[in-house]
């Protein structure tokens, strides 16, 4: 399952020319894009590429279509290399995510004692320095719910406290992007209003909290449902839940894995419906991403996979899964969801979450030039990643 090849940039200038441009603003034929030092300088349709086109490197697109690079918000691992196993494992995982168009991703990490957690978040700040793909850590545990912990270790799960939320901000040094709490656990509204001041996106999942205590976690400043509909409870028409509650606070943002497994099409279809720019699509994905089945670790936890589906080892409870964000866009299309707003889940909807949407996730001359050439099958050609995200302070 090897995927397209991957260009980093460089100071020269490039043409990609005969494209159908496919971004959150709509499709375009004809459409041609100059970069230079890893951002997006020009852009045009037709001939109008002749005033800049001489003596740059030029690529001939006939046929396929131009997206913006796609953003995982919520990865474990891929190719066979777990985010737990260190920083080289980190970057193989995402050097095999980004075959399949991914050029930029939040390493999400599973429940594992403190110490260890913020020994990764620590060794993660250093790589997001090192590889411009990595755009900070994801700490999925160690604030979720025992009752809904799918594949996170229970005896790892812990209430948060004001030390161990400043422990965990001090040691990411602010490259915490996410952390996903539930907010049953003791004390969690408080740890919510800490990360949310600080910059994090606090997420709410792995909970059996229902509409009122969700909507608490919206209003101390939670923005997201971690992977939407798994590990939470559901729709019920008596009992709405955290998805209604989400779907009522505007600026409340979901995770979702299209991968036919996770939920249904059909209900991911309707959720994108109900909540329009809303949806970011993310993998979720463990070390089988992009390698065979058989049987892995995740975190702590035995992990099997068969026919690309990851479950607890004995099991079947489902532990992440195999998909690669290529998948979910041809999947998401199979089923029926519009192409912009299937592109816009990849791409525009994440990089807003994460407050990089002035910088990523449009094919526009300012933007860093990621970008994804695809075929008219949808799969990805070649891959190229942008410069390095300006930080709030230059941006
Ligand atoms: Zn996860």
């Amino acid at each position: 399952m090897k995927g397209a090849t991957v260009e980093r940039p460089t100071t020269e200038a490039m043409l990609i020319l005969n494209v159908t441009k496919w971004d959150a603003d709509g499709e375009e034929p004809g459409f041609w894009l100059l970069t230079r030092g890893g951002v997006i300088e020009h852009t045009g349709t037709g001939n109008s590429w002749v005033e800049w086109g001489s003596g740059v490197t030029t690529i001939d697109g006939t046929g396929a279509y131009l997206t913006p690079g796609f953003i995982d918000l919520h990865f474990h691992g891929g190719g066979g290399h777990s985010n737990e196993d260190g920083p080289e494992a980190i970057k193989a995982a995402v050097a095999t995510h980004c075959e399949h168009g991914t050029t930029r991703a939040v390493v999400s990490l599973v429940a594992n004692p403190l110490e260890t957690l913020l020994d990764s978040v620590a060794s993660i700040a250093s790589l997001a320095d090192e590889d411009q793909s990595i755009l900070g850590s994801h700490l999925e545990g160690p604030f979720l719910a025992a009752d809904r912990r799918g594949a996170h270790h229970p005896a790892h799960l812990i209430d948060p406290t004001a030390a161990n939320v400043q422990d965990i901000l001090r040691a990411a040094r602010g490259t915490l992007r996410q952390i996903t709490i539930d907010p049953g656990r003791t004390d969690a509204l408080a740890a919510i209003s800490t990360f949310a001041d600080a910059g994090v996106t606090v997420a709410i999942g792995h909970t059996s909290a229902d509409y009122d205590l969700a909507v608490a976690a919206f209003r101390a400043g939670a923005r997201l449902l971690t992977h939407t509909f798994n590990a939470m409870p559901g729709i019920h028409h008596r009992e709405p839940g955290p998805v209604v509650a989400a779907l009522d606070t505007p600026g409340v943002f979901f995770e979702l894995i299209l991968d036919g497994t996770h939920v249904h099409p059909r209900v991911a279809a309707h959720l994108m419906g109900a909540a329009p720019h809303r949806v970011a699509l993310i993998t979720d994905a463990m070390a089988a991403s992009g390698s065979a089945d058989g049987a892995y670790v995740l975190g702590t936890v035995g992990v099997e996979v068969s026919q690309g589906t990851a479950t607890l080892a004995g099991t079947s409870v489902l532990a992440g899964s195999t998909l690669t964000l290529d998948k979910a866009l041809r999947m998401g299309l199979k089923a029926g969801i519009d192409r912009v707003a299937m592109i816009e889940a990849l791409t525009l909807t994440p990089a807003r979450i994460l407050g990089l949407d002035a910088q990523l996730g449009l094919l526009k001359p300012g933007y860093l030039a990621d970008l994804v050439l695809l075929g008219s099958d949808l799969t990805v050609l070649e891959v190229f990643v942008g410069g390095p995200v300006r930080s709030a302070a230059t941006a």
